[in-house]
């Protein structure tokens, strides 16, 4: 039968083990990142910087964040149905100033998201409208 000391000592060894394995994984996690990076750079490529991403609940992850940069996405815009590339650079500054969603992508071509912008503010002035005209006559 061993002691409580024997034990305890047997414990906190095992403990140890296991942190040292955890960190020497967080460090190959970043030193992989590091590497990617600096691949990217030398291809003139615009990297994901994932401090800066808007946190999110899914337990996806986003093929830009795997792959470690941002690459031109061409697409069709939802309303004209005309050919589009949504840009690296615009994908950056979506993800990472405007915050935007990581499962969001472009969908609309400048003009017509010009548009729906107008459409949506003056529905928005009308339904105001509505209500002070409904709110006056109380
Ligand atoms: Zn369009």
């Amino acid at each position: 039968m061993k002691s409580g000391a024997q034990r305890r000592a047997e414990i906190l060894h095992r403990r140890g083990v296991r942190r040292t394995a955890e960190r020497s994984d967080a460090v190959k996690d970043q030193a992989l990142r590091a590497a990617k990076e600096r691949a990217a750079l030398l291809k003139n490529q615009v990297v994901v910087n994932v401090d800066k991403l808007r946190p999110t609940n899914s337990f996806g992850t986003p093929d830009f964040v795997a792959r470690g940069f941002y690459a031109d996405r061409p697409f069709n815009c939802k309303t004209c149905a005309s050919p589009q590339v949504w840009t690296a650079t615009q994908q950056r500054w979506w993800y990472e100033i405007a915050q935007g969603d990581v499962w969001t992508v472009a969908v609309l071509c400048r003009p017509c998201r010009r548009r729906e912008r107008e459409r949506r503010n003056d529905a928005r002035e009308v339904h105001l409208a509505g209500l002070a005209k409904k709110a006056s006559k109380r």
